[in-house]
């Protein structure tokens, strides 16, 4: 069985984690959590980071702290994971459903831009949608499969406009744009440990940013608003959104590893677009001049008339060889819960959803496995 993306657990998981279990230090205070988010800091080039439960989590707060409210509207990528955009709604906002650009996969600055200049006013300062008079208030880029979104534009436009930007960083850690990381683009950035990412925590997430006054409010957000650690008096709604000692013992492990985990990825990748290079009808993910990508997931584009099936019946054929593939995302504003927000024409995301194929991309995963894979895909096509 060759799996999609799972754990590779190792280095000094064990002696990180044993330790907590000895000294009995497992919750939501203890050292490892502060040198995880010190780490981290440190690798990404983040002025501060602050650990919590999920990304999911991070991301909630991270709007939160962008000043995104009930009402306003953020603009978002339809192509993404769910979790990109349920935060926008536990916080009563609108999600925008905006195309993808064709090279990066991410958020296309030209389809925002469009979105503003044919749907909203500017209103002393601030951007408004000309209808329903919301207010727009952040954009929130996604570095899809691990590949950077070309971020310069939607950074100019969010100067343009006075919006904030909130990076969906969960599938992006390890990846460069422009040689500064993932993550440290926008104003925040959001990062997840869930079990099939790059590195992992078990569940957990991380908030990025380099505003000192931010990551104080959003450390006291997720602990409750705890106003201080003996009295019980908060002056605030809070959230338990925080990271346990014990996860981020396997977090420092983990972390320890980026360097080695992006290294394989990114030799497997290279190996998949070069087997793949002459395959008919399928096309390797490209790499995109201005980032290095991480390689978390590598991707093909299956075109059904050359290639002779379509990605989900060549996922079943591959699932019968005992390999795990997985088709891309449903374009959000396909879903039902996301079906009656606001949106832009929407051709490349749903291009790409109709195309892609997500194949095994493991940090164990080996060069015989790669070949194994490619064999696979060269016999299931016609
Ligand atoms: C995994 C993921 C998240 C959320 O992370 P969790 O830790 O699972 O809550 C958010 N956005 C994207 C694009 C993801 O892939």
């Amino acid at each position: 069985m060759i799996p999609l993306s799972v754990p590779e657990i190792g280095g000094n998981a064990w002696k990180y984690v044993k330790e907590c279990l000895d000294t009995g230090w497992v919750s939501s205070s203890g050292s490892f959590v502060e040198r995880f988010e010190k780490k981290a800091a440190e690798r990404l080039g983040a002025g501060r980071a602050v650990a919590v439960s999920s990304g999911t989590a991070a991301i909630h707060i991270a709007l939160l702290l962008a000043g995104v409210e009930a009402g306003d509207l953020v603009l978002l990528p339809t192509l993404t994971f769910v979790a990109t955009v349920n935060p926008v709604l536990y916080l009563g906002a609108r999600p925008v459903f905006l195309d993808s650009e064709k090279n990066t996969w991410g958020l296309d600055a030209d389809a925002v831009r469009r979105f503003i200049h044919e749907h909203c006013d500017d209103e002393g300062g601030s951007l408004v949608e000309k209808e329903s008079r919301a207010r727009v208030r952040a954009i929130l880029p996604v570095h899809l499969y691990g590949r950077p979104a070309e971020m310069d534009p939607l950074l100019g436009l969010a100067a343009e406009y006075g919006l904030k930007v909130v990076e969906d960083a969960a599938e992006g850690l390890g990846s460069t744009y422009k040689g500064r990381a993932a993550g440290v683009l926008g104003d925040l950035g959001c990062l997840s440990f869930n079990g099939n990412k790059i590195i992992t925590t078990g569940g957990g997430g991380m908030i990025l940013t380099a505003d000192p006054d931010l990551a104080d409010r959003a450390r006291y957000l997720t602990t409750q608003a705890r106003d201080n650690p003996v009295d019980y008096h908060h002056s605030e709604v809070g959230y338990n959104y925080r990271l346990t000692n014990l996860q981020a013992a396997l977090g420092v492990a983990q972390l320890e590893r980026l360097d080695e985990f992006v290294a394989v990825r990114r030799r497997n990748a290279a190996l998949y677009r070069e087997l793949l290079a002459d395959a008919p009808g399928i096309e390797p993910c490209p790499e995109t001049p201005a980032s290095v990508s991480n390689c978390w997931i590598f991707t093909i584009l299956v075109d059904e008339e050359e290639y002779g099936r379509g990605p989900r019946q060549l996922m079943e054929l591959l699932s019968e060889e005992g390999i795990e593939s997985r088709p891309f995302f449903h374009p959000a504003h396909l879903l039902p819960p996301y079906r009656s927000f606001p949106r832009g024409p929407t051709p490349v995301a749903e291009e790409l959803f109709k195309k892609g194929l997500c194949l095994p991309s493991s940090s164990n995963l080996t060069t015989k496995e790669v070949r194994a894979v490619c064999r696979a895909i060269g016999r299931a096509g016609r």
